[in-house]
């Protein structure tokens, strides 16, 4: 009965936890992972201690293993693409430490065939598909943004300018960011290429962009019914976010010390949106990070949320796969 409630309060956020395979060069005797329940259980181990209070039991609402294949992973995802189309937001987005599959969940692998490709292209894909079946009753035009968030700063990564927004209007998801016209997941895959390459240019030498900020690619489309003049609008925010991972502040200094700031401080923003959703909290607080901001019409409301958290199985990763799980089994 509790369990039912609980259910029901989550309403539109769903949690799918995804364990990735170990990589070569790996020792895979040594994993965190215990259990993996076909009810969205999962039970994780400190592999380097003994003793009773070394489990913790995790539930979501699914559990993809290992073997799980990005087909899959998708087949689960697929019934939000669907209700894009019939006027909702929709947000999903990839939470782990650096190296736990974020990108791979997401996108794919970075030499990607047709059976690896991630989320993002199969969810265009099934999108224009299904503007393609309505064609002759509606009238659709879909136009994508992309963006960068990094050091709280929101960065056009489709326009040559690549300005950086420092205020957010009310109300508008990204409105300085160039918005581009497409009509194939062909149109949307070229677009994706200019903006990863935009991303890279001007990363530090240290670290590698890509975990230290996030990526938003924002999909909007607009539908016309061909009988009645109809608006229904519709979006799609596909979201790679910065890796999880705490850093060492003893460690860390000047630049270094400030993206781990700001990485914490949004994806903390994030978590507590999410769970003001979860429990119908009448405040949400939004405006606490430029990330949240740029999501709000994809959280809350009528929208549907979607996140996958990304868990190396790797024995060593132990500690931030804990604080990874406790992350999401709070929004969840
Ligand atoms: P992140 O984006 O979280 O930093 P990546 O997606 O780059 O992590 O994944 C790290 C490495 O693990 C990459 O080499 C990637 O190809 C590989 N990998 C991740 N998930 C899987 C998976 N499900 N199957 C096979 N390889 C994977
Ligand atoms: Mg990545």
């Amino acid at each position: 009965r509790l369990y039912n409630e609980v259910q029901e309060l989550k309403g539109n956020i769903r949690v799918y936890c995804r364990i990735r395979p170990f990589l070569p060069g790996q020792n895979s005797r040594q994993t965190s992972i215990e259990y993996i329940g076909e009810n969205g259980e999962l039970v994780v181990a400190n592999p380097f201690k003994q003793g009773k209070d070394t489990h913790r039991l995790f539930k979501f609402n699914k559990v993809f293993g290992q073997a799980a294949t990005q087909e899959e992973v998708f087949l689960d995802t697929r019934p939000l693409i669907r209700s894009i189309l019939d006027g909702y937001n929709v947000c999903i987005f990839a939470y782990g430490q650096t190296g736990s599959g974020k990108t791979y969940t997401m996108s794919g692998p970075s030499i990607t065939s047709k059976e690896d490709w991630g989320v993002n292209y199969r969810a265009l894909n099934d999108l224009f598909h299904l503007t393609q079946i309505r064609q002759n009753a509606v009238v659709y035009e879909v136009g994508v943004q992309m963006v960068e968030i990094y050091n709280e700063q929101v960065r056009d990564i489709l326009s040559d300018g690549g300005i950086w927004n420092t205020a957010l209007p009310n109300g508008l998801a990204v409105p300085d960011a160039s918005m581009h016209s497409v009509r194939s997941t062909e149109d949307v895959l070229e677009l994706m290429n200019i903006g990863l390459m935009n991303r890279t240019v001007g990363a530090t030498a240290l670290n590698e962009r890509s975990s230290r900020s996030h990526c938003v690619l924002s999909v909007h489309v607009r539908g016309v019914d061909v009988e009645t003049d109809s608006v229904l609008r519709g979006s799609l925010n596909l979201v790679d976010l910065a890796g999880s991972e705490r850093v060492d502040r003893s460690e860390a200094t000047g630049e270094r010390l400030k993206e781990a700031q700001h990485i914490n401080k949004s994806l903390s923003a994030l978590g507590d949106v999410i769970f003001a959703l979860a429990h119908k909290n009448p405040h949400v607080p939004y405006r606490n990070s430029k990330l949240t901001q740029v999501l709000q019409s994809s959280l809350g409301g009528q929208a549907k949320t979607l996140m996958f958290v990304q868990v190396n199985p790797d024995g060593d990763s132990y500690a931030e796969t804990v604080s990874t799980l406790k992350f999401a089994e709070r929004v969840s």
